[in-house]
């Protein structure tokens, strides 16, 4: 689950880690009070207000800008909050902003040279551990620096079983080229972010840009949180921090009915129960000529009801052209699974104009087929695998 940029801000802070404060609005109303508010609490005049949406790049869409007073600052939430933003993480439409982060300007101006760092924690899987990765070269794209300066991009391995040692945030201050107190704040900056990713239980927590400042303080002024769905049921005060509207709204449904669904851009849609066999299903349409439109994974217990709302899901999808059904009967016996497609499609009829093939193998895989074929609906079996690729390959052509 990703969270937004406050989100991520909040939990930061609560670790202890040092952050750009600020306060969310809604409204260009709420933005000034906002901004009013922060001038009490920090002393700042000047504020940077952020569009609030899963995507990076915001600067660059003219998602993130500095205002100088009280006006601007409610001139920019006007402009901002329900704009479609574009970046270069979003579509071609981009994702409409519902809301704003008002946030202290920490870019003093007499601050002739801000410093500004690329850090990350996140999961190695190849070596099982966790990974700081960092840079002096923060504030811009970290692809980028990866790719014309991949010697300024700096690893820093650390073991789960020990967490992060005092040597190792001592390394990463070093390589950053910090010394006196900046060097003590990194250190503390580290340690806490490390602590932040670990008890939130997240696969990747990034700021980008850490801020020295000019008092050599060190600050997180963004942050890209994704915390690990698997691990949520141990945190429900993080729970809440879902915002669907930022989600793709057929993933979202999907996952309230216990589907495992990815959309994707091809023509043909696929159920299939495990996910090892839907990825298998996938390389089978490519195969014959057809793109995947989806990965959908019904799970062990395909019945009517989940196959009926899988097919729902499908049929949303305009670009889906035919659906292949490849349900292997380990646990689920094939024949229920047949009904249950028979009774989906019945209750769906007149939504369904794409052609079906449906394969079914294993426990009375043939009891199955004579349900599929005598059901008289315009349904295709298939007994092989291939069979069902030449099958997709004929309603294609
Ligand atoms: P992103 O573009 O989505 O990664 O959003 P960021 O939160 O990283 O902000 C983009 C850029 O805005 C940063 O790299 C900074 O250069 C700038 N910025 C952020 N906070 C401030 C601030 O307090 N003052 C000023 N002047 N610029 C800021
Ligand atoms: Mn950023």
């Amino acid at each position: 689950m990703n969270l937004h940029e406050y989100q991520g801000k909040e939990i930061l802070n609560s670790f202890g880690v040092n952050i750009q404060r600020g306060i969310v609005a809604t409204t260009p109303d709420e933005a000034v009070e906002a901004a009013k508010k922060l001038t009490e609490e920090t002393g700042t005049g000047w504020h940077v207000i952020k569009a609030q949406v899963h995507a990076g790049g915001r600067g660059k869409g003219g998602g993130v800008k500095l205002a100088k007073n009280l006006k601007e600052v409610k001139e920019i939430a006007v402009e901002i909050i329900g704009m479609n933003l574009v970046t270069p993480q979003t579509s071609k439409e981009g994702k409409k902003v519902h809301q704003v982060l008002v946030a202290e300007d920490v870019y003093y101006p007499g601050d002739s040279e801000p410093e500004e760092y690329y850090m990350s924690v996140l999961l190695d899987r190849a070596q099982g551990k966790n990974m700081i990765m960092y840079s002096p070269e923060g504030g811009m794209d970290i692809e980028t620096v990866a790719e014309n300066t991949p010697d300024k991009i700096f690893t820093e391995v650390v073991d789960p079983a020990t967490g992060l040692l005092p040597f190792q945030a001592r390394k990463v201050a070093f390589n950053l080229g910090l010394s006196g107190k900046a060097f003590k704040e990194m250190t503390k900056f580290v340690s806490a972010l490390y602590k932040a990713y670990t008890e939130s239980d997240s696969s990747l927590f990034e700021i980008n840009p850490v801020l020295k400042t000019s008092d050599d303080n060190i600050l997180a002024v963004d942050s890209k949180v994704t915390l690990d769905d698997s691990a949520l049921f141990r945190h429900k005060d993080y729970q809440v921090l879902r915002d669907v509207r930022e989600e793709d709204p057929a993933e979202v449904e999907a996952k309230e009915a216990g589907l495992s669904y990815v959309n994707l851009d091809g023509n043909v849609g696929c159920m299939v129960n495990g996910a090892g066999l839907a990825m298998a299903t996938m390389d089978l349409i490519k195969q014959a000529g057809g793109e995947p439109a989806n990965f959908l994974d019904v799970g062990g217990t395909a019945d009517a009801k989940r196959v009926e709302e899988a097919f729902r899901l499908i049929l949303k999808d305009e670009k889906v052209e035919a659906i292949l059904i490849n349900i292997f009967g380990g646990i689920v016996r094939c024949d229920r699974v047949a009904e249950g497609v028979v009774e989906a499609y019945k209750n769906l009829g007149d939504q369904i104009k794409v052609p079906i093939i449906v394969r079914l193998q294993g426990t009375n895989a043939d009891l199955a087929k004579e349900i599929i074929d005598n059901s008289g609906l315009n349904v295709e079996s298939a007994v092989l695998f291939q069979e069902a690729a030449d099958k997709v390959q004929e309603v294609l052509s």
